[in-house]
């Protein structure tokens, strides 16, 4: 199978040509030439798979210049309960995403029982060993510059920690992430990890990559790489639980599932569209926002209108104006329109905005099965509240925005799964707001920030970040 750019420019590669890439050379992003289907009898077959099945099962269909066998081996090594080892029911260990029954009905899709207490690492530890596959198979070696706000740079760090011929190089702004987050990140004593931490804010880490990344001639001497959410090999790999929560929801091929997606930059919503195109009988895709709500205002209206200032707010991994993985809905919204999307990602790139009410092309919103809300500070801590006095669970900031919004488009009939994408233990800050306790944390996490720290404290300087991974490299 082949992928294309959704620009039209950019030649048509293989999965694996496309692995270690960001952008496509026309500023577009790669998707699959045509979404392979799984058949009704295909889906019931694959009813009562586990996770690293399931994950063979979609995955094989989407990469097929990787040797089945090879495949298989690398998604054993990946989804294993070991990895996966935060699962808070200790009976479903085995079950490394846990779908957890609120009421009758009403679900939330455990996914963040990773290394980093977030969902990333769902899709990161497979890039990891993906990634050490690839390099290995040409000997070659990689740099993977990124920039983070906190959930990002640790998920990528814990799933390239001591693999062979990759390198991190990761900013972080000084302030902005919380204690636990940085700690995550700076105790890692891998000589294959640097923590950059820059003296300036987020959108200052992230220019100082994309400045780098602009530097063709530097990017192609020191092998700079990213592992930023529009990787295809990410989204990717995020449909598969999708498939694994459907299963998980209902007893028969002939019932639909609704999911809530507590969204940023459009990849978790992104994968359930793929799988839906690949034939899951989804009804309803919701797209979560916080008071980022971009998103929100395209699916009400029409406009899609990224703000220039990103708001700080209490679900901090959602604070993104501009949702990168947005392009890939648009372009099959479209019909696949090349030419559309570079003149809609045109005046996007210039400040501007598009309304896709006046050209007739919102109509097609509806047949995709889309819908959105938005949360505000006030919202959120309620719905951690009432989850936790009614059903007795705890949830974090980010999944409490997609419940709130997910209650708000629920359907008699239809099951509901809310995409858990952290831990509480991650935010505490806000439980604490909230309840005024403490959430538990993994037992081998309580001391996390106690431990000794490593990390290079940088000015807000191009040239010396470059200069750091010529040394280091
Ligand atoms: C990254 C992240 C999100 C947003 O996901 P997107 O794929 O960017 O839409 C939501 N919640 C948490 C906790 C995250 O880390």
């Amino acid at each position: 199978m082949n992928y294309l750019s959704t620009r039209g420019l950019a030649p048509r590669l293989r999965f694996s040509d496309i692995l270690l890439g960001g952008l496509a050379s026309d500023g577009g992003l790669y998707v699959p030439e045509s979404y392979p289907r799984f058949s009704a009898a295909e889906l019931a077959a694959m009813r009562g798979m586990n996770y690293r099945e399931l994950a063979f099962e979609v995955l094989s269909r989407l990469i097929d210049d990787i040797p089945h066998d090879d495949l298989k081996r690398i998604i054993d090594k990946t989804y294993t309960a070991q990895t996966y080892r935060y699962v808070t029911d200790q009976e479903n260990a085995e079950d490394i995403t846990p779908l957890k029954t609120l009421e009758p009905g009403l679900h939330i899709l455990a996914l963040s029982n990773g290394p980093t207490l977030a969902f990333k690492d769902m899709a990161m530890q497979l890039l990891g060993n993906l990634f050490e596959y690839a390099l290995d198979k040409t000997g070659g070696e990689l740099n993977i510059l990124g920039a983070t706000s906190g959930d990002t740079g640790s998920a990528a760090e814990y799933a390239m920690r001591g693999k062979r011929g990759i390198r991190v190089f990761m900013l972080s702004p000084e302030h902005g992430m919380t204690r636990f987050q940085q700690a995550q990140m700076y105790a890692l004593m891998d000589d294959n990890i640097h923590n950059l931490v820059v003296r300036g804010v987020f959108d200052q880490c992230q220019d100082i990559v994309k400045a780098v990344s602009n530097d063709l001639d530097f990017k192609a001497r020191h092998h700079i790489g990213a592992v930023n959410s529009i990787n295809w090999a990410r989204v990717a790999a995020q449909s598969v639980y999708y498939f694994k929560a459907w299963f998980a929801a209902t007893h028969s091929n002939d019932q639909e599932v609704s999911f809530s997606v507590p969204s940023g930059n459009f990849g978790n919503v992104c994968a359930g569209h793929i799988a839906r195109q690949m034939g899951l009988p989804i009804r309803k895709l919701i797209v979560a926002t916080n008071e980022n709500d971009v998103l929100d205002e395209f699916f009400r209206t029409g406009v899609y209108r990224p703000r220039p200032q990103t708001k700080h707010t209490s679900s901090p991994s959602m604070d993104i104006s501009k949702a990168s993985n947005f392009e890939r809905f648009i372009f099959d919204l479209g019909g696949r329109d090349a030419a559309k999307i570079r003149s809609l990602w045109g005046a996007v790139e210039t400040g501007g905005s598009f309304d896709l009410k006046t050209d007739g092309l919102f109509d097609r919103v509806a047949g995709f099965g889309m819908a959105s809300g938005s949360s505000s500070h006030a919202n959120r801590l309620d719905t951690i509240r009432t989850v936790y006095e009614v059903y007795g669970t705890l949830i974090d900031p980010h999944t409490a925005d997609g419940l709130k919004v997910g209650m708000e488009h629920r359907e008699p009939g239809v099951p509901l799964v809310c995409m858990e994408t952290a831990q509480p233990a991650k935010f505490e800050d806000a439980i604490r707001e909230a309840l005024h306790i403490e959430p538990v944390r993994p037992a081998e996490l309580a001391d996390l920030e106690a431990q000794p720290q490593r990390k290079q404290v940088m000015d807000v300087d191009v040239d010396a970040v470059k200069r750091y991974i010529v040394e280091q490299g």
